[in-house]
């Protein structure tokens, strides 16, 4: 296989009218449209019914440990800083055993870009309540995450978003604004995506209902945190959900401040790894005494 080429993708195992299509073809025409050649693109997911995407989109993929995707994303992107770095879940896995890093790597600001297909439950296991989801669902007695007002409280975020499956315009541009965020140096993008599951979850019609799109509220400022924040948390008392670019702002990348400009990354440095084989056996051979 030479570098330019990568596997033939397969086809998607979701069920019929998943909102993980939307999210799939929101991305692909992102990939096209930015004209990023495949071989230069590393999608890294994570575990659930959404993270089966890396296996349906032509590049290479990493498919992580529950949890785990964003902490792979950082050491590729540190390792490799000119790749397009996108990394894709679900709720479960990441605002739940993934929650820690989702706010680390916020307040990091890695140039990367995580879309998170929110559906509010556990669909690959059969529907159990997540983070996100609602009161009363399943006997859930737990307010319901908003990831949105999280990453606006955290100082470091630069880039958030919601956008919806049932809303393919918006969603479309939203996905290409994200990326062209997170390529142009200015550090990570969070696009939240409400992507009903069918089976266990189905809420087009709820969610549809609650939208408020703040690309189209002159009164909105996405520039403003403080603002941004009052007026997210305001809809939400509300019972609406704001959608479209929720928050921008400028904020040095994790990479640009942490990799030496006189030292090529790792990706470009030549290592061999049959050099380290010996310090790789030794590390192996001290766990087991
Ligand atoms: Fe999508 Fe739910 Fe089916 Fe999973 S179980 S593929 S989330 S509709």
């Amino acid at each position: 296989m030479s570098i330019t080429q990568t596997f033939t993708p397969t086809r998607p195992i979701w069920c019929a009218g998943c909102g993980d299509f939307g999210v799939k073809g929101a991305l692909e025409k992102a990939l096209d449209s930015l004209h990023i050649p495949r071989h230069e693109l590393l999608l890294v997911t994570g575990i659930g019914c959404s993270g089966t995407i890396q296996n349906n989109v032509r590049c290479f993929g990493y498919h992580a440990l529950h949890g785990r995707a964003l902490p792979t994303a950082l050491g590729a992107k540190l390792a490799n800083p000119g790749l397009t770095v996108v990394v894709l879940g679900g709720d479960g896995d990441g605002f739940a055993i993934g929650a820690g890093h989702l706010v680390h790597t916020l307040k990091r600001n890695l140039g990367i870009t995580y879309i998170v297909m929110n559906n509010g439950t556990y669909g690959l296991t059969k529907g159990q309540p997540s983070p996100t989801s609602a009161t009363g669902y399943r006997n859930n007695v737990e307010e319901e995450l908003d990831p949105i007002l999280l990453g606006l409280s955290l100082p470091g975020s630069t880039f958030l978003a919601r956008g919806f499956s049932g809303r393919p315009e918006q969603l479309d541009r939203l996905t290409t604004a994200a990326i062209e965020h997170s390529r142009s140096g200015k550090g990570m993008a969070f696009l939240e995506v409400l992507s009903p599951c069918v089976t266990y979850n189905d809420t087009y019609g709820l969610w549809r209902s609650r939208l408020h799109d703040v690309d189209e509220d002159a009164h909105y400022d996405p520039h403003d945190r403080g603002l941004a924040f009052k007026a997210t948390l305001e809809l939400r008392e509300k019972g609406r959900l704001p959608v479209g670019l929720l928050f921008e702002a400028q904020h040095a990348s994790l990479e640009s401040l942490v990799l030496s400009s006189e030292q090529a990354p790792p990706a470009h440095q030549g290592i061999d790894p049959r050099d380290h084989l010996e310090a790789y056996y030794d590390v192996m051979r001290s766990f087991v005494g």
